[in-house]
């Protein structure tokens, strides 16, 4: 796995009359938390990461870190926030910045965005996103979409979520999208197999296609699954049909697939492969290796996304 660190980002060159304005982030995952401060969202100063836990728990050491880059980088002006879901994003919801039900043991209806401002002070500006949402923007602004208009971003990992960007804003529906559960059918039992790991669903996408899914059917973690092992022609084989409803329901310019389990050595090149055959010559396309694509930025995309919703929600 590639771990391209921010200093292989683009440097800032504006030179800016008075000192930036100190942002603040968190990259909430469901299994890390990553928090950081920066003036460049490209260059974080300072960056921590620890274990998701009980939540009261875990903001508890968001805020004990905020408050120490604080006394070394001055006041915190903003903060963005790309956490795992599902979220509440809409500002006029009445539960708006709360967690929703999720199987994560504390964390159902948490009101994250209130218990970070009763900590950090009412008045500061918080933007609040899905981490993957986080991630394509980041994508899109120094990574794989940069200069790309319509960008569908998917991260395969333990779950299978994804966001859309037009223009560089964010789409959002009545939710956020919810890639992992579009319903894929049964390629399983090709291959004497019934795996899909999804409690809500009988075969969607991240039942089907996520890690946890690969170890489930195969017995061992995809890394430990040799490259010309069958598992991965099947992975391969469901990813393409993630690829292709996508593109039939939005046609995006590019599809960048992010994750651990995109990393592994010839998985894309199947996935374009698969997507071709799939795709039938239907739609006038670029060719596959420029429409769908691995990330750039990868470890970093999440915490720096969500350094940019910082910048963002700051009007600069
Ligand atoms: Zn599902």
């Amino acid at each position: 796995m590639r771990r391209d660190t921010p200093s292989s980002l683009p440097m800032n060159t504006t030179s800016p009359a008075s000192a930036p304005p100190l942002l603040a982030a968190i990259e909430a995952g469901g299994t890390k938390y990553v928090c950081a401060v920066a003036t460049d969202p490209a260059r974080p100063l300072l960056e921590i990461r620890f274990p998701t836990g009980d939540p009261h728990e875990t903001v508890a050491q968001a805020v004990a870190f905020f408050r120490e880059a604080s006394a070394l980088h001055g006041p915190i002006h903003s903060l963005g926030i790309g956490t795992f879901g599902p979220a509440r994003l809409d500002p006029g919801a009445p539960d708006y910045g709360n967690i929703l039900t999720t199987p994560k043991e504390g964390w159902s209806h948490f009101p994250l965005v209130s218990e970070l401002k009763k900590a950090l002070g009412g008045d500061l500006p918080v933007a609040f996103e899905t981490d993957v949402n986080a991630a394509a923007l980041s994508e899109a602004r120094y990574g794989a979409a940069r200069g790309v208009r319509r960008v569908a971003y998917l991260t395969i990992g333990t779950g299978i979520g994804g966001g859309f960007l037009d223009d560089g804003r964010l789409l959002h529906g009545r939710m956020h999208p919810e890639i992992g559960h579009l319903i894929v059918p049964d390629l399983d039992a090709a291959y004497g197999k019934s795996t899909q790991v999804c409690p809500f669903h009988t075969s969607c996408l991240e039942g089907r296609a996520s890690g946890p899914a690969i170890e489930a059917r195969w017995g061992k973690p995809g890394h430990e699954l040799p490259e010309d092992h069958p598992a991965w022609e099947l992975e391969a084989a469901y990813l393409a049909l993630g690829c292709l409803n996508l593109t039939a329901a939005w046609s995006p310019d590019l599809l960048v697939l992010g994750g651990g389990v995109s990393q592994k050595t010839g998985l894309i090149e199947r996935v374009r492969a698969e997507f071709q055959r799939l795709a039938g010559g239907y739609w006038d396309l670029p060719p596959m290796e420029d429409y769908v694509k691995l990330p750039a930025l990868d470890q970093q995309a999440g915490i720096v996304g969500s350094l940019l919703l910082a910048q963002e929600v700051l009007g600069s």
